[in-house]
């Protein structure tokens, strides 16, 4: 086989270029990993799993807020109202020991004991106010009556005005005065008594957070606690509707200021209380910190479970895909993987390596498949697949693309050298016999071999490419391995014109046998004729060497072989009485078809002696050792039809073949012939033939005799027949009946045959 001259070379790009493209490379694989895993539906799942029990600790976690607002909002009216009374209370009383002393008066005015009068009014008012009297004139003052100023007491005097039922109530910043005025009997003003009240104990201590106050008609704090400490000067947004509102019921503020407001009965003072901040609760500062906890954990075990089950998933989907690219059978890479590979290959170039693309046919796998069973046929593919695996390159990848049709991927320095060698190496490796149990089976191989860049731009090129190199390889002979040309388009072109042109051939007619005479070789009389098919095809004649291997691959040579048969033996009948006729036969038609069958029918239909018929078969049969071959020949033998071996000495020139099988005579091979009176080692090598062939009762037929000096030799050699150019070519049947008949009247064919 030869290799082309190859000059290594770069195929694309300097190598920052390359380091910068792999790069590349590698980052949108990562990206596409985290990608293809974030698509996983356990992530999006998990994240919604996620959303909802956030949503499930916000909502419970708001729910406690809102119970405790509303329990806090309770507690603070609550003691709003309750402060409301004990401060109510304490006025009415104070209030109550004030009458009590104003009614002690005496209202003549003359006799009033000021002294007693202020002492008994202390002791009224006891611990909870400080008691103040003074008269009109401002001559008497005791008590606290220095906390009441002037302008007080003429508020008091002036605007209350005497003898009035009710108290009056002056308040001021930390002081709240009640009081009461009292007259003599003409209505005089004499004096008031009064507790001045520190307004701080009427509000309680508020509890934690929250606040209180008390506050006077216009809102401003007359007292505070709690939160409220400091609102003192401040106007609290009393609501509108608490004057006149139930006084039993606290009325919530207005504005932003959250709390609730009571107004002490039958007084202008109001109670504010205001409710702790929620959110500083220390139990609600808990539950905030437990649902996040809880929230957070749950989130964190399903986000751990969902990339789990994600991780799970996107290995179980690059399990897949994995599969997906592989051959189920001998585990090797698929199409789809060798696709991938080299679309790859394109997209980002190695800058010193070039890629070549070997495309393996193995030869006659058909014949194990159909004689042993597709069982063995499948064992076969796997042992080629470890065969191919232990040849090949670490970087190399090795693919199953169908069927028995192989692939290597194969990393280059240059185009030619290593591609090369190793197709020979694999011609060889896969060519050596296989053991497979008991049965030895033997296979060849065809290569055909291409390279991206310089044969191919894309993949689907490429692989187009390396077909039609290994259709080269085929179509040159089994085991040959063939490079890429790009006149191989034309050879391609060419098989599918021709296969499908085979395919209405006999249809159309197109087909017929042309016969040539087979010679005694001493006497020379025709002793039979080999039918040789020719066919017309367009304004053309198409060679068997052409048609014949695209019938055998197509199977086409099934019904055209039926047809040469049936032919043959139609012609037979005007072939003159003891001349035979010899019909070429494919191992394919044995294998796959009733041959046997079918020849009988036909010598039946056309009442032929069995004894007239030829079958020629070639030693390739013999490769796979079908048990379905061996049957036919054997029937056709019990018959009484002829089996001839052709063309022998070219292929296996088994000796145990001739033992094996119940030839009739076999066909030295023209190759053998014609070097007859060059080389001496031919001569000994037909002659054994001859001799070994006799030893079992089988005649020898030289083919290809083209010279009289052949002829000679082969008759010396003891060879019984002979065919050739010497003595005629294949021709129609009535050319070469019409010869013979010549030759017979004549009575002297060897001279007129050799002139003419
Ligand atoms: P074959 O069976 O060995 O047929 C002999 C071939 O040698 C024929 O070629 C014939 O024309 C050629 N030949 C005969 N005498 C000479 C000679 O003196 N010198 C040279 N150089 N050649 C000679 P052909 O007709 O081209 O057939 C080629 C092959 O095609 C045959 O080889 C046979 O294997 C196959 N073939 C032909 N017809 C049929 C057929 O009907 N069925 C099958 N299965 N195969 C066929
Ligand atoms: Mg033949
Ligand atoms: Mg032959």
């Amino acid at each position: 086989m030869p290799i082309p001259e190859v000059t290594p070379r770069a195929i694309l790009g300097s190598s920052s270029a390359v380091a910068v493209g792999a790069a590349l490379g590698r980052v949108a694989r990562i990206g596409g990993r985290i990608g293809a895993l974030l698509r996983q539906q356990a992530i999006v799942f998990g994240a919604m799993r996620v959303a909802v029990v956030c949503a499930v600790a916000w909502g419970v976690y708001a729910h406690e807020r809102a119970m405790l607002v509303d329990e806090s909002q309770r507690a603070t009216a609550a003691l709003a109202q309750t402060v409301e009374r004990d401060a109510g209370r304490t006025l009415r009383q104070l209030d109550a020991a004030l009458a009590r002393i104003v009614g002690r008066v005496d209202r003549d005015g003359a006799a009033i004991d000021w002294t007693s009068l202020a002492d008994e009014g202390s002791a009224l008012v006891g611990d909870r106010a400080a008691f103040a009297l003074f008269d009109a004139a401002g001559s008497v003052s005791l008590g606290a009556a220095d906390a009441v100023t002037g302008a007080d007491r003429h508020a008091l005097f002036d605007g209350v005005g005497l003898g009035g039922a009710g108290p009056s109530l002056l308040a001021g910043k930390g002081r709240l005065v009640l009081a009461r005025t009292f007259a003599d009997r003409d209505g005089r003003a004499l004096g008031v008594a009064a507790a001045v009240v520190d307004p701080s104990t009427l509000i309680v201590e508020a509890p934690d957070g929250a606040g209180i106050a008390l506050v006077d008609p216009a809102g401003r704090p007359l007292a505070e606690a709690g939160a409220l400490r400091g609102a003192i000067g401040r106007i609290l947004p009393l609501p509108e509707r608490l004057r006149g509102a139930d006084p039993t019921r606290p009325a919530a503020l207005g504005g932003d200021q959250p709390g609730y407001a009571a107004e002490i009965a039958n007084s202008p003072l109001s109670i504010v209380a205001t409710p702790p901040d929620v959110d500083r609760d220390p139990r609600i500062v808990r539950w905030r910190a437990e649902c996040v906890a809880a929230a957070g954990i749950l989130s964190l075990l399903i986000l751990a479970m969902a990339y789990a089950l994600a991780l799970r998933a996107s290995r179980f989907e690059a399990c897949v895909a994995e599969q997906a690219r592989r051959d189920p059978l001998t585990g090797l890479a698929n199409r789809t993987a060798i696709h991938e590979r080299l679309d790859q290959a394109f997209a980002s170039p190695n800058g010193d390596r070039a890629i070549a693309l070997l495309v393996i046919d193995l030869d006659r796998f058909k014949y194990i498949n159909d004689t042993h069973g597709h069982p063995l046929g499948d064992e076969l593919l796997r042992v080629v697949a470890q065969r191919l695996c232990a040849l090949a390159g670490a970087d190399d990848l090795v693919a199953r693309l169908g069927g028995d049709e192989f692939a290597v991927v194969q990393m280059v320095a240059g185009y030619g050298d290593e591609a090369g060698v190793l197709a020979l190496r694999i011609c060889r490796e896969l060519a050596a016999p296989y053991e497979l149990g008991s049965i030895h089976a033997s296979v060849g191989a065809s290569i055909g071999v291409a390279f991206a860049t310089r044969d191919a731009m894309a993949t689907s090129e490429l692989l187009k490419a390396a077909d039609m190199a290994l259709y080269a390889a085929k179509a040159q002979g089994r085991g040959s391995v063939r490079f890429f040309h790009p006149d191989m388009h034309h050879a391609v072109r060419r098989k599918v014109t021709i296969e499908g042109g085979l395919r209405s051939a006999i249809k159309r007619d197109e087909l017929w046998l042309a016969y040539q005479p087979i010679k005694n070789a001493r006497t020379e009389k025709t002793v039979g004729y080999e039918a040789l098919l020719r066919w017309r095809f367009g304004a053309t004649m198409v060679p068997p060497s052409e048609f014949i291997a695209v019938a055998e691959e197509t199977g086409l040579i099934v019904p055209i072989g039926a047809w040469v048969v049936e032919r043959a033996c139609a012609d037979l009948n005007r072939v003159p009485p003891g001349v035979r006729v010899a019909v070429n036969c494919s191992p394919v038609q044995l294998e796959s078809f009733d041959l046997a069958t079918h020849v009988r029918k036909c010598l039946h239909h056309f009442s032929l002696s069995a004894d007239r018929l030829e079958i020629e078969v070639t030693e390739s049969f013999l490769i796979n050792d079908s048990p379905r071959i061996a049957a036919q020949l054997r029937r056709l033998k019990e018959m009484g039809v002829r089996i001839s071996l052709d063309d022998f000495g070219t292929g296996y020139s088994s000796l145990n073949c001739l033992e094996q099988y119940p030839f009739d005579c076999v066909k030295i091979d023209r190759t053998f012939v014609q070097k007859l009176e060059r080389r001496e080692q031919t001569r000994a090598t037909v002659r054994a033939i001859i001799e070994l062939a006799a030893s079992f009762g089988m005649t020898s037929i030289a083919e290809g005799v083209e010279t009289r000096a052949q002829l000679a030799a082969v008759v010396e050699l003891g060879c019984a027949e002979a065919q050739g150019y010497l003595f005629s070519e294949a021709k129609p049947l009535e050319e070469a009946l019409a010869l013979a008949a010549l030759e017979g009247a004549s009575g002297a064919p060897r001279q007129r045959i050799a002139s003419g």
